[in-house]
């Protein structure tokens, strides 16, 4: 259904920002380069402020505390809610909430930016208008006792405001005094804040409209490497949509997905621990089972059917594939029955040797404290003796003293 709303319905303090932050984009970024050029510092600290804040999304907003697709240690959390709120998205609260809402409801009514209300409702027109009162936060409970979770929500637009403005316009000031500070904050600030955003759209609107769905067709996400590229690496969106908890968007190493290869670091670093990832022989079912109807669709077409020749290749591929999921089904049962035996066999075992050794050590007790009862008696009569002797000795000398 087409997207329509009455104009009472205006988000007006999103709407300002959204369209404000683009118009100067457009206006006075080029206007700043025309006059003052840009310089190498100007550059890095563009690209900083991209990365940092591009990955926050991905990486801190989306991947660990919507998806908690791994956990992270205190300086990760800070530093991605720090950075994340610099993109101007939300705070982490709302953001997962809304996230999570996506991905139970996708493309229903319940989802926060439904493609099927058309592409620019998905991309930002869910932003720009108030629709009905504010879903509840009842969705984001495991993370509430996360106190820098809670924090960001409380100081978000401070926090914002001081990372994404104040910070690129002090540092391009202490490295290029007034046209320094103008040009961090048009660079670094507003131009970076307006991609990163725009990225994140992207996410919502593209990523469900344009790719391939190589997992599954339950819903509308797609998988578009050109989308990764600009999205760091959450173009991967159908394999996304499938596996929501797994920590990569990309599974294939050749894909571009640097929030993936940042987790992975990281990890490496001891910084983030516990990631999740999808077992491989899963990805490949789903993958076999999407071929295989996608293939039974291309049959069902009438144009296809009239040639023989292809009709043949696609019901011989059909076959293959059939076969394929049916030798897939039977070594799994196969193996799984394996593994169960092989538990089976292990906890017999197990439970054999526990009582070959408790009776081992029953009788090890036994003999040990046998041991002990022999060499108590032993030393008792050495004892004895010992005791005989001296009292013999002591007699001795007694009749010795008396005689003398
Ligand atoms: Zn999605
Ligand atoms: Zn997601």
């Amino acid at each position: 259904m087409p997207f329509r709303l009455p104009a009472s319905r205006i988000n007006w303090t999103n709407s300002s920002f959204l369209i404000g932050t683009f118009v100067v984009t457009c206006t006075a970024v080029p206007a700043y380069l025309w006059f003052y050029g840009l310089d190498l510092f100007q550059v890095l600290l563009f690209l900083v402020f991209f990365i940092a804040t591009g990955l926050s999304i991905t990486l801190g907003y989306h991947r660990l505390f919507s998806h908690v697709a791994f956990k992270a240690s205190w300086p990760v959390r800070l530093g991605t809610l720090i950075f994340g709120a610099a993109a101007f998205e939300n705070s982490a609260m709302h953001w997962v909430s809304d996230h999570r809402r996506h991905h139970k409801h996708v493309d229903g009514e319940l989802d926060p930016y439904d493609i099927s209300q058309g592409f620019w409702y998905a991309h930002m027109g869910w932003i720009l208008f108030k629709l009905d009162a504010e879903p509840p936060l009842d969705n984001i409970q495991d993370l509430r006792k996360d106190r820098l979770f809670m924090w960001q929500d409380r100081f978000y637009v401070p926090v914002a405001v001081g990372v994404s403005f104040v910070l690129p316009a002090l540092l391009g000031y202490w490295h290029g005094g007034g046209p320094g500070a103008l040009g961090g904050l048009l660079l670094a600030g507003v131009a970076r804040v307006t991609l990163v955003q725009h990225m994140t759209f992207f996410i919502n609107s593209l990523c469900h409209t344009i790719g391939s769905q190589p997992y599954s067709d339950k819903c509308s996400a797609r998988d578009s490497w050109i989308m990764a590229i600009f999205t760091f690496g959450e173009g991967y969106h159908n394999y996304h949509h499938e596996f929501q908890h797994d920590y990569r968007n990309a599974v294939k190493w050749w894909q571009w997905d640097p929030t993936k290869w940042t987790i992975w670091t990281l990890a490496k670093l001891g910084m983030v621990h516990d990631l999740r990832q999808v077992p491989e022989e899963k990805v490949l079912l789903s993958q076999l089972t999407d071929t295989r109807r996608r293939l039974s669709v291309r049959l069902a077409c009438p144009k296809i059917g009239a040639n023989a020749r292809l009709r043949e290749l696609l019901q011989a591929s059909d076959a293959k594939l059939h076969e394929l999921g049916e030798r897939w089904t039977a070594l799994k049962t196969q193996y799984a029955g394996k593994a169960d035996a092989l538990k089976a066999q292990y906890a017999e075992k197990a439970d054999a040797l526990k009582t070959q050794y408790a009776e081992k050590a029953g009788a090890m007790r036994a003999e040990y404290a046998g041991r002990a009862t022999a060499q108590f008696d032993e030393a008792k009569a050495a004892l004895a003796e010992m005791r005989r002797e001296v009292r013999q000795a002591l007699r001795l000398l007694e009749r010795a003293a008396s005689a003398a």
